[in-house]
């Protein structure tokens, strides 16, 4: 048992990375998530098949692996193993991570997905060289991580940090979370889709395939559509607002931005970057920067290594 598995789990695919103690990666999967079907156990299922293609491309099996980290969107608690509430499922769960434990047949840790992407800074990224820093991600929801004093925070219940769902607006535009006024709800995939859908008159393909019409959008700002333009300006002054609410909170060395909807350099345009630093009172001291970083899901899932491997490590410490 030589190897770790870390895996993102997502609305629209799982990624699955299989590395050595030293997080280096050897081989990854990758396969569509069944859409529409928010429910834990199809949820581990389709975990544990990706696990089992990753493997037996290797021709290894589970008694190969040490330990496995799985990371998804939502108030996940890494201590306790329990979700709260994710737009995965369709209830919370006291002891998810101990069915995910089953279903692999090895110790599992699970977390928030923007921790990955946080956890992969601090071991594999810019993020070594800093002690106090934020990853903000945006794709089918924004999420962050912060670290602080060398170490991700995640509050003291484990469900902290969930930027996308601050408040922007009084009786604002409808969350995934139900809420209203949230910070992804102008930002995040569905609240652009739900716009595009409009401006572009294609209402049919917003349930069907949100990104090919995003994708759309964003052909059509290209071309210079001011329609579309200005649905980006849009969602990327809010995002303004989001970003410089947390440096005014934090006071991070870097934000870095990151996830999936990075390719839409129009949300992070220089425009959007300048009016955040306008925003932040930030008085003789240089604002905070603002970095773009590497997006795709195998960083991800890198960071679910960097879960694994430091809990295992932790374990074995006797923490
Ligand atoms: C969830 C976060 C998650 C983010 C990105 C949000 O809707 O609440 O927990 O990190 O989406 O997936
Ligand atoms: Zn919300």
């Amino acid at each position: 048992a030589h190897y770790v598995i870390g895996m993102k789990l997502g609305d629209l695919r799982h990624t699955a990375v299989l590395s050595d103690f030293a997080g280096r990666r050897i081989a990854e999967a990758s396969m569509p998530t069944r859409p529409n079907r928010k429910c834990a156990a199809i949820l581990i299922a389709e975990a544990r098949a990706l696990m089992h293609k990753l493997l037996a491309a290797q021709g290894m099996a589970s008694r190969d692996i040490s330990c496995v980290g799985v990371g998804m969107a939502g108030m996940v608690d890494f201590a306790t193993g329990s979700v709260a509430w994710s737009p995965m499922l369709d209830a919370p769960s006291t002891a998810l991570r101990g069915q995910f434990e089953t279903a692999f047949g090895v110790p599992t840790w699970l977390d928030n997905d923007a921790n990955l992407l946080t956890l992969a800074e601090l071991w594999f990224g810019g993020g070594r060289s800093k002690s106090d820093f934020a990853v903000v991600t945006i794709e089918h929801g924004v999420g962050m991580g912060l670290v602080l004093f060398n170490q991700l925070y995640r509050g003291a219940r484990g469900v902290g940090m969930e930027l996308g769902h601050t408040k922007v607006q009084l009786d604002g535009a409808l969350c995934r979370c139900g809420k209203r006024g949230c910070l992804e709800a102008y930002v995040a995939d569905y609240a652009l889709a739900r716009e595009a859908a409009t401006a572009l008159d294609q209402h049919e393909s917003l349930s069907e395939s949100p990104l090919a019409l995003l994708e759309a959008l964003f052909a059509e700002a290209r071309g210079g559509n001011e329609a579309a333009l200005s649905i980006f300006r849009r969602a990327g002054r809010y995002l303004a607002l989001g970003l410089s609410n947390v440096a005014q909170l934090f006071d991070p060395e870097v934000i870095i931005l990151s996830g999936g909807r990075m390719q839409y350099d129009y949300l992070y345009a220089r425009e959007v970057l300048s009016e955040m630093q306008a925003m932040t009172l930030t008085g003789a001291r240089p604002p905070a920067r603002v970095e773009i970083h590497s997006w795709g899901d195998l960083v991800w899932a890198q960071g679910a290594v960097a879960l694994a491997l430091g809990a295992l490590t932790e374990q074995l410490l006797g923490h």
